[in-house]
């Protein structure tokens, strides 16, 4: 039997898992096809391919800054480089934009390396017999000695429930949804910008896919980002509506910018439902020694990748040093 199951291939999962697998044998289990969760990419062919959900890594603390140099100089990450722009269109003097190599799960590859990931399963219930986990998909049992979740925290909550302190139960985690357009565009002009963060009521953010220079080619690639406004409003329907909502979002775009809507073909539009997490918690992760169930992932810290990537860190060291009863 494998000594931890970590459910979710996500930043969260990436990291605990590979800083686990020198003492312990280790499996991840992922509901989606691919790895990477929220910083997933979507191919459109065998070169080209978007970064539908995470943007860029933009680290703040010294250890994340530190652990990004070291994945740079490996070459698994880059700086994105060109104009990143805020609303008023002007260039905006932020923090470095760092992005995958090939793709923003190159970090999550990197750290799954030589670990077996399963995908395409989704964990619909957890039992603790003894002193181990039976995890159920809808077609296979699993089985582990420990159990890692690191779903947003409604999926955690929802699938642990009957094991998890009312401490935890109770944490007011609210998580904003997001709609991602991709689209094609048989090109008129470059884009004379990598990126533009916007305060419009549609749009919210615009990735321009060319400038990370990862392909060439004579089409451009847009990756836009609706406002928080907008997501709402259209999380829950925008599945049987697919056509109008792409549409809208596409209208205003090339209104946007006066491009040719003609020119501008929809690849696919993606609702995330638990995007961001609108606040932080007092918690930095969760475990318990006793039935051997850890919990982690972005939402106990905060609204980014590098939140993730330290809470695994946290709960990393918990599980090196247990509470002595
Ligand atoms: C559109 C968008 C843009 C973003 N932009 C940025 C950005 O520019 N910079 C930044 O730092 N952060 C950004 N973020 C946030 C960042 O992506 C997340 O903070 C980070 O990826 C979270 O990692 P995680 O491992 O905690 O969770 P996740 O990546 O959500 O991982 C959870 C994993 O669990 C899997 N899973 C869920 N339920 C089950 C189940 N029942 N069984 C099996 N598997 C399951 C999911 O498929 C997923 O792979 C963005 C997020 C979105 C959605």
């Amino acid at each position: 039997m494998i000594d931890f199951c970590v459910l979710g291939s996500g930043l969260a999962g990436s990291t605990i898992a590979n800083l686990l697998k020198a003492n312990y044998s280790i499996q991840i289990i992922d509901k989606a096809k691919g790895i990477g969760g929220r910083a997933s990419t979507k191919k459109l062919n065998k070169l080209i391919k978007f970064d539908h959900g995470l943007q860029y890594f933009s680290p703040k603390s010294r250890i994340f800054k530190k652990f990004l140099k070291k994945m740079l100089k490996k070459k698994i990450l880059k700086i994105w480089e060109g104009k990143h722009l805020d609303f008023s269109l002007k260039n905006k003097l932020e923090s470095e934009k760092i992005i995958g190599i090939k793709g923003n799960n190159d970090l999550n590859k990197y750290l799954l390396k030589k670990i077996d990931v399963i995908n395409n399963q989704e964990i619909i219930k957890i039992i603790r017999k003894k002193n181990f986990w039976e995890l159920h998909s809808k077609n296979n049992l699993y089985y582990a000695r420990n159990l890692i979740i690191t779903f947003p925290y409604v999926q955690s909550k929802n699938l642990a429930k009957k094991y998890l302190p009312n401490k935890l139960l109770k944490l007011n985690v609210k998580m904003s949804p997001n709609i991602t357009l991709l689209l094609k565009e048989k090109r008129s002009t470059l884009a004379p910008f990598s990126s533009i963060k916007l305060n419009d009521d549609i749009i919210s953010w615009i990735s321009y896919e060319n400038s990370k220079n990862r392909f060439r080619s004579n089409e451009n690639y847009w990756t836009l980002q609706t406002s928080l406004k907008y997501s709402m409003k259209v999380i829950n329907k925008y599945k049987k509506k697919k056509s109008y909502y792409s549409n809208q979002i596409k209208r205003k775009f090339s209104n946007m910018f006066g491009l040719n809507n003609l020119n501008l073909k929809i690849f696919k539009l993606h609702g995330w439902k638990y995007s961001f997490s609108e606040n932080k918690t007092d918690l930095d992760c969760y475990w318990s020694s006793k039935i051997g169930l850890g919990i982690c992932g972005d939402w106990f810290l905060g609204a980014n990748a590098e939140s993730a990537w330290l809470s695994a860190n946290k709960l990393y060291s918990k599980i090196k040093n247990p509470p002595k009863v």
